[in-house]
């Protein structure tokens, strides 16, 4: 205990191990092809390489679970497959439950003539009920030949067959309702995205997690907690159909404070127009926390370090941006902007009368970022806020140059919009900086400024956590972007997408359009974790 313990705290630390692994260790990554992954996959994922690849010497499947021919779609397999490829996954083979979709069949008929599963037409509503109540189904005790000659029915797609399904013949009245005959196949004529209409029955997840788990040599099924109930069933097909071991290994779901973690909904958000797409700053998928600026490395410490907890809780979004501000500050350039908003002018006596530049670290701390120019003139922008708290003779410092007295401030004449219009700033360069209250960030006005935009993101939703019966409609942050325009240095001018920076005294900032042709540069606040 007191191992573990001293390493709490690094990224390495997680002690977590699968049970039996003398004969190898392979597992699997189940996406439903129906969406882009979510912080949530990106959890599930990145366990499943962490025990294949990390952990022991094994195996990564990507399965993609393309069972439901009504939402899935090559575009979210290709995406897929490139954010698994972004947090540094790769699988070691890629297959699809569609590939097995012939086994499957054969291994439902092989349940059907072992009398391990039936044919049922009993409406929806009083099946639910008999669930419910522990009783069974009036088709519960068909012969194995009316129970095939149904499944044949159900495989032409006529609408005989549509009105049908089939069901494991496990329990009518096991406590654990997971086991009370579940359905294993169901008629659906909608062609499929791979398979096109070959077939018109469908294998559900129940049935096909197992099999397809065991065919594909998988040791180690991960799953998240919701599906303790289902291990039971589960391991009843291993043994139904004497396909090999395969443990079940359960971890916990992953939510978050004011954030929602469901495709169905996502894809609502982005259908309705609340948010730009997928990979959104705002949204909670992959492309969309790393737009925001979340860095892998920082992803994959802060998911492993959940690994072991099967406590459901809802995160708060401080950890997860904490831990990428461990990875950001290092490789952060520094640079100025000055808010365009009522920035003022003022003039600094005492400064050489020509402008001129210096050749600066872009940090003070991680010189191996290299250098910027900065240039410097008795004419110079600062922030209206900074110019509003001066008093009359005040010691301030100019960041990254040296002491100034206030000497003079003057307020705009326009009685709607009082603000300081000018300052007459006097260097005083033997003043001690260590001894001021304000750093002030300035801009000269005698460079290429170079206009940006810097967007700030709240959360989508308003409500920590939604209750069980609340629509997330009625939740919806108004106002979820703000912008603001501003000036910055002219090395601003040079940065690319996603570069990651910092502007003095206004945060970290991810470049999302770069300056061109006159266009202001737009950068992304990522958030620390400090409010
Ligand atoms: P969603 O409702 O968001 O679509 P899902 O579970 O239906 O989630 P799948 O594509 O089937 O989506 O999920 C692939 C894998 O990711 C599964 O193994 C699932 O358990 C896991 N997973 C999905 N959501 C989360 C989550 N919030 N936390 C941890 N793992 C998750
Ligand atoms: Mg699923
Ligand atoms: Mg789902």
């Amino acid at each position: 205990k007191a191992e573990k313990g001293e390493n709490a705290g690094d990224s390495g630390s997680f002690d977590i191990g699968l049970q039996d692994t003398s004969k190898g260790v392979v597992t699997r990554f189940p996406p439903e092809p129906s969406g882009y992954l979510h912080i949530g996959h990106a959890k599930a994922a990145l366990l499943n390489d962490y025990f294949a690849h990390e952990k022991y010497q094994g195996t990564l499947l990507l399965r993609f679970d393309d069972t439901n021919p009504m939402k899935e779609k090559q575009e979210f397999e290709d995406s897929i497959i490139e954010d698994l490829a972004l947090m540094g996954i790769k699988a070691d083979k890629v297959s699809h439950t569609s590939d097995w979709f012939k086994e499957l069949y054969e291994y439902c008929i092989q349940m059907i003539k072992d009398g391990n599963a039936y044919a049922d037409d009993t409406e929806s509503e009083l099946m639910r009920k008999q669930r419910m109540d522990g009783d069974p189904s009036g088709r519960r005790d068909a012969s194995f030949e009316e129970n095939l000659a149904r499944f044949e029915e159900m495989t032409k797609g006529t609408t005989e067959g549509t009105r049908w399904c089939i069901r494991a013949k496990i329990s009518v009245d096991d406590p654990n309702k997971a086991m009370r005959d579940p359905v294993v196949y169901r008629c659906s004529p909608q062609a499929h995205h791979r398979t096109g209409d070959t077939w018109k029955v469908y294998p559900t997840y129940d049935f096909c997690c197992p099999i397809v788990d065991a065919l594909e040599g998988v040791t180690h099924a991960l799953r998240t907690t919701e599906y303790k109930d289902r291990d039971a069933q589960y391991q009843w097909m291993i043994k139904a159909l004497k396909l090999r071991n395969v443990y079940n290994w359960d971890f916990s779901r992953m939510n978050f404070i004011r954030t929602l973690l469901s495709k169905r909904k996502l894809t609502k958000f982005v259908d309705t127009g609340r948010v730009w797409g997928w990979d959104d700053p705002r949204m909670p998928t992959v492309r969309g926390i790393r737009r925001r600026g979340m860095t892998i490395p920082a992803l994959r410490e802060y998911i492993l370090k959940q690994g072991p907890s099967k406590n459901i809780v809802n995160l708060d979004w401080s950890t997860f941006w904490a831990t990428n501000k461990k990875y950001i500050d290092p490789i952060s350039a520094r640079y100025t902007a000055v808010e365009s908003k009522d920035k003022v002018a003022a003039t600094v006596t005492g400064a050489r009368p020509a402008p001129w530049t210096e050749e600066k670290d872009l940090h003070a701390k991680y010189t191996d970022l290299g250098t910027k120019k900065v240039v410097y003139s008795g004419n110079i922008l600062i922030d209206q806020a900074d110019a509003a708290s001066f008093e009359q003779d005040e010691e301030i410092t100019l960041m990254n140059w040296g002491n100034a007295i206030v000497r003079k401030t003057s307020s705009s004449l326009n009685p709607l919009n009082k603000h300081i219009a000018s300052v007459d700033l006097e260097l005083h360069l033997q003043g001690d900086v260590k001894k001021t209250k304000k750093k002030i960030t300035w801009l000269s006005a005698d460079q290429n400024l170079v206009p940006i935009e810097m967007v700030e993101f709240d959360h989508l939703i308003t409500k920590d956590k939604l209750d069980e019966g609340d629509d997330y409609e009625n939740f919806l942050t108004p106002v979820t972007e703000t912008r603001t325009a501003a000036v910055a240095d002219e090395n601003v001018a040079k940065l690319k997408v996603d570069d990651i920076i910092q502007f003095d005294r206004k945060g970290y900032f991810r470049c999302d359009k770069a300056f061109s042709h006159g266009e202001p540069a737009v950068f992304f606040q990522i958030p620390t974790g400090k409010k």
